[in-house]
């Protein structure tokens, strides 16, 4: 009878790999059990939160947010940014956006809005809560009410190169400085090599926005940088 013997073969078979299956998956599940329960800021499981501290996996969930529009709106709403999501504006010749939103600051801090691709102004958004504001308050004791900057999208090439921009695709703006809660005005280009105070401060800003943001280039980098930085999400990595 040899129908019935296949049968019970199969049945063995099948019995087996479902128990070597869950061997190997065993281990899996204690894995993301595990994980499930490690503090937020370990936790892959949980979304970024800008008043969680930092933790190792914030550039991978930055990442993750640049290619899924809502879960990065979500976020930029959980840390209080005032933006409107925009059109795409198709790319031509290099220059246009994708998942774009028009951003103009976040809690107790305002600039005048531009375009920036989603995934940008969330690197904004971590720099704003975890550098800037924590900076201000660090040297001056004070926050931040204004950021000075000279925009965000622009259709032109990388300075004295062939190579289009991150302003080409609305990845980058250049922060020019800042205005303290108290009116007092730091800028890149009178405060770089200006009072310690203000210089240390502009390179705290300038350090810190490394931790969250791909390409952070200051006077340090050269001329072309002299009066502003340059925060582009997106691309090579660069910090200096
Ligand atoms: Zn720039």
């Amino acid at each position: 009878m040899p129908a019935p013997v296949a049968g019970r073969g199969w049945r063995r078979r099948l019995r087996r790999e479902a128990l070597a299956l869950l061997g190997h998956a065993g281990p899996l599940v204690l894995v993301v059990a595990a994980a499930w329960h490690l503090p937020l800021p370990w936790n892959p499981f949980m979304p970024l939160d800008v008043r969680q501290p930092a933790g190792p996996l914030d550039r991978a969930k930055l990442r993750r947010l640049g290619d899924r529009p809502a879960a990065c709106h979500a976020f930029l709403e959980s840390a209080g940014q005032r933006f409107e999501p925009l059109p795409d504006r198709a790319v031509e010749a290099g220059c246009g956006w994708r998942d774009a939103v028009r951003v103009g600051g976040g809690p107790g801090l305002r600039w005048s809005p531009v375009p920036l691709t989603c995934h940008s102004a969330a690197a904004l958004a971590l720099w704003q809560h975890r550098v800037l504001q924590p900076q201000a308050r660090a040297a001056f004791g004070q926050p931040v009410q204004r950021l000075e900057h000279f925009g965000s999208y622009a259709c032109r090439d990388v300075a004295g190169t062939g190579r289009r921009s991150g302003h080409a695709r609305a990845r980058a703006l250049d922060v020019a400085g800042v205005v303290l809660a108290d009116g007092r005005r730091i800028t890149v280009s009178s405060h770089w090599d200006g009072p310690p105070d203000a210089a240390a401060f502009l390179r705290a800003l300038r350090d810190g926005a490394c931790a969250s943001v791909d390409q952070v280039l200051s006077p340090d980098h050269n001329a072309a940088h002299r009066d502003h930085l340059h925060l582009e999400q997106g691309g090579w990595r660069a910090c200096r």
